[in-house]
Order: C-alpha cells, then sequence, then structure tokens
C-alpha cells in the first residue's frame, strides 16, 4: 500500500495518494536495502516511470496533500517519542540486569560509582521524556474533546487536536530521539565488550536507535522548525512574546529580588524555571530584534533558542509530573524521582546557560553584549545541591528492583 505526495499538472499545492502496487503500472522497487539497524523494517526504493493513478486513489482533496502529510508527521513525532521512551526503559532493564550479574574484582559493576552514574542519567533522561509525552498526549486529547464538543467531527478535531501541539510534538522527538540515543550508547558501555557483540541484545539497541534522529523530519529540520513555529504564533499574535519579553529586559535593568521562594514543594525548582523562560525571552527577543528575518539564515543561532526550548519544556513537564505524585502521595513515596528532577534541573540550567552564551556571542558585541550576558548569569542561578548524592540515589532503586522502576 503506497501514500504518495505529487503535484496534479501545474497546481500550486500537492495532493496525496494511496494505492496498492498492482493497482498501477510503471511503478518498481530496487531490492530491499541492507541498513544499519531497523532490519525487520522493509527499506526498498521506489521508482515511478509515467505512473498513471485513477482519481479515486485521491486522498482527501486534490491540492490538500501538505495538510495530511504534516499532520502525519506531528502524530508520527510524538508516537516515535513515546517509542523509544519504551525502548530506552528496555535498555536500561537490560543494563541493570547485566550490571547486577558481571563481577569485576569480586564485586558486581552495579556497585562502582562510574556504572551507576550512567544508569541513573539514563533514568534520569527517560523519566523526563516520559513526562513530557505523558503531559503533550493529555493536552491533546483534552482538546481533541473539547473540539468535538464545539461540533467538530471527530476527524476534524482529531487533525486540529494534534495541529496545535505541532511545536510540541517537534520537541518530544527531538528529545526522545536523543534519550534513545544516550541510553543504548551507555547500555552498550556497561556491557563493555560483551556490548560489541552481536550476540547480546543492546548491540542492536544501539543500531536500532541510530533512525530515530533521521526519520519523521531529521532532528535539524525539527529545531529550525519548532522556533519557527513559535516566531509565527508570536507574529500572528496567537501568543504574546512581546510583553513578557519587554519586562525581562525591565528586570535586567533592576535590582535583582533578594525574596526567598515560599516554601511550598518545588518553589524554589519553579522560580529556577521562570527564570530559564525568561533566558529564552531575553535570547530569542534578541535575535529575533537583531537578526530578523536573517535568522533563517544563522541556523547556529535557531538551534541554540530551540535547545533552549526543549530543555524548558521537558524540565517543566518532569516539574509538574513529580509535583502531582507528592502532592497525591506525599514526598517519601517519590524520593528518587524527586532526584531526578534535581539532577535533570541542574543539566537544563547547564544547557541553557551553554546555549544562551553561544547565542549571545553570535549576535551582540561590546556593552550590549556584556549586558545580557549578566543577565543571563542572573537568570541561570542555582543552588548547589550535591548531584552525585542524588545520582546514587536513583541508580540505588533501579539496582534493587533490577529494572527501571519510575513509571
Ligand atoms: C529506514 C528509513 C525509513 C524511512 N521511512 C520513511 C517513511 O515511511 N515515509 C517517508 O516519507 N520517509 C521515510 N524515510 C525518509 C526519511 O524521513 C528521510 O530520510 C529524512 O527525513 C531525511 O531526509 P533525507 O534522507 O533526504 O536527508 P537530507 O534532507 O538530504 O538531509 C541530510 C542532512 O542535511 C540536513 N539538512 C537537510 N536540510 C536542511 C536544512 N534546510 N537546514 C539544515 N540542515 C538540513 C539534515 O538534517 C541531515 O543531517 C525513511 C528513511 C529511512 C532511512
Amino acid at each position: 500500500m503506497f501514500i504518495v505526495f505529487a503535484r496534479i499538472e501545474d497546481d500550486k499545492n500537492i495532493t496525496g495518494f494511496i494505492f496498492e502496487k498492482d493497482q498501477v503500472e510503471g511503478l518498481t522497487l530496487n531490492p530491499e536495502e541492507t541498513k544499519l539497524g531497523i532490519r525487520s523494517s522493509s527499506t526498498r526504493q521506489v521508482f515511478y516511470n509515467k505512473v498513471k493513478v485513477h482519481k479515486s486513489a485521491i486522498l482527501g482533496a486534490r491540492g490538500e496533500g501538505f495538510k495530511i502529510a504534516m499532520n502525519a508527521l506531528n502524530v508520527g513525532r510524538i508516537k516515535l517519542s513515546v517509542a523509544v521512551t519504551g525502548a530506552a526503559k528496555k535498555a536500561i532493564n537490560y543494563a541493570v540486569g547485566y550490571a547486577n550479574e558481571r563481577k569485576q574484582f569480586k564485586v558486581p559493576i552495579a556497585s562502582f560509582g562510574a556504572i551507576q552514574y550512567k544508569l541513573a542519567e539514563m533514568a534520569t533522561k527517560t523519566y523526563v521524556a516520559d513526562a513530557g509525552n505523558y503531559r503533550a498526549g493529555q493536552n491533546i486529547e483534552d482538546h481533541i474533546a473539547r473540539l468535538e464538543n464545539e461540533g467538530l467531527s471527530p476527524q476534524e478535531a482529531k487533525l486540529k487536536g494534534v495541529e496545535e501541539y505541532a511545536i510540541e510534538c517537534a520537541i518530544l522527538k527531538v528529545f526522545g530521539s536523543e534519550v534513545i540515543q544516550y541510553a543504548t550508547d551507555e547500555a552498550v558501555q556497561i556491557y563493555g565488550g560483551m556490548g560489541f557483540s552481536a550476540e547480546s541484545a543492546v548491540e542492536a539497541f544501539y543500531r536500532d536507535a541510530r533512525i530515530s534522529r533521521i526519520y519523521e523530519g531529521t532532528n535539524e529540520i525539527n529545531r529550525l522548525l519548532l522556533v519557527k513555529m513559535i516566531l509565527k504564533k508570536a507574529m500572528t499574535g496567537e501568543i504574546d512574546m512581546m510583553t513578557p519579553a519587554k519586562s525581562v529586559v525591565k528586570e535586567l535593568m533592576s535590582i535583582p529580588s533578594f525574596n526567598a521562594p515560599s516554601d511550598a514543594f518545588f518553589a524554589q525548582e519553579k522560580s529556577v524555571l521562570q527564570n530559564l523562560k525568561k533566558t529564552i525571552l531575553m535570547v530569542a527577543g534578541t535575535a529575533a530584534q537583531k537578526l530578523g528575518d536573517k535568522l533563517a539564515t544563522e541556523q547556529e543561532v535557531t538551534m541554540n533558542i530551540a535547545n533552549m526550548i526543549i530543555e524548558v519544556y521537558m524540565l517543566e513537564s518532569a516539574l509538574l509530573k513529580t509535583e502531582k505524585l507528592v502532592l497525591k502521595d506525599g514526598a517519601e513515596m517519590h524520593d528518587e524521582k524527586i532526584s531526578i528532577c534535581l539532577n535533570y534541573l541542574h543539566h537544563a540550567v547547564e544547557e541553557i546557560r551553554k546555549n544562551g552564551k553561544e547565542a549571545l556571542f553570535a549576535i551582540l558585541e561590546g556593552d550590549e553584549q556584556k549586558m545580557l550576558l549578566m543577565g543571563l548569569k542572573r537568570f541561570t542561578k542555582v543552588q548547589a545541591v550535591n548531584l552525585k548524592e542524588h545520582r546514587r540515589n536513583i541508580a540505588k532503586k533501579i539496582i534493587e528492583e533490577n529494572k527501571y522502576c519510575f513509571n
């Protein structure tokens, strides 16, 4: 069964077609390709030599192919993220299973801090991906239900419901695919020489993971796209970026507040999160103002902004999920998940600081640069915590349970 997008005659827009191979003439296939991974999935080059299809093969309406293709991609992106997050949990299960079994210097390698660091980082990133997937998934379902209540047909509601969260789908695709890459790479490392052997399951996990950064739109394209979509929403007034951006600049000129955050759960962390959002407004606002249309060709800066946005969305998702759990069951029940959040918070702050700095270096000079770099320092301030102990706390639980256990 083929789903193909093509232009009819001189149409401006492409049209979608759906047909079976045997229903058309002139369609030929190359042999199966030998691939790095996902070898059970068929991949062949397709050639269309003067292929004619009956008009009944039109998918949707003439000229509406782009909308169909884009919506298929949006759904595909969040689905990919969910699938790879599941695969990351599996990679952790194999890695911890091996680490508990394999002995070196007469003790299981799971007892080594270097291995515990890896397990904790794999679990942290996986938990954060999970939190983002469920958050966006619920948002999409709620929006679909709202649109249906407003009288849209289930099909229209689904299309529009997912479209509304296209930015989140792109964020999750990039994040999830990089988590699975990280998790499978570390799983191979934990297996040591055995991980390099085609006899071990993790060797295939490592190879299979690689495609996820490429298909459903490469991560470069998704990064560019998500920034473009946000800027478009800001230009059309769908979201207000200017008012908060202006108040950030005003705040930069004022004396920092020394008010301690409240002692509510995660108050400190939420205050850091707020500041990280201000960093994005500051950097993205400056980039839009200084570069204007040139931002599209200054891809390195766009990538910096995309990285910052991804970190904030993912961190916020993990904090929200954990806060909900803690308010329901108490902090003691979710001790390791709190460690995960603190671990990720520090990672996100570092990433945002690094990307913010690179972007400001690229777009500003002199006093203006100095002032915004000071702002960056102020907005990425974070209290010191013993990350080593938090990672050990996370790893201890995984090692005891012999599996990923933070669902
Ligand atoms: C195993 C497999 C299965 C697939 N399954 C499907 C499928 O079912 N349906 C389907 O439609 N497609 C499928 N694809 C195609 C897949 O989506 C594309 O390979 C992918 O989108 C990348 O496009 P490309 O290969 O043309 O790479 P290119 O577009 O040539 O990209 C090469 C490199 O350049 C970068 N690049 C390209 N354009 C830009 C730009 N404007 N700015 C900055 N960097 C850029 C890319 O990020 C990448 O790093 C599949 C591919 C594979 C390998």
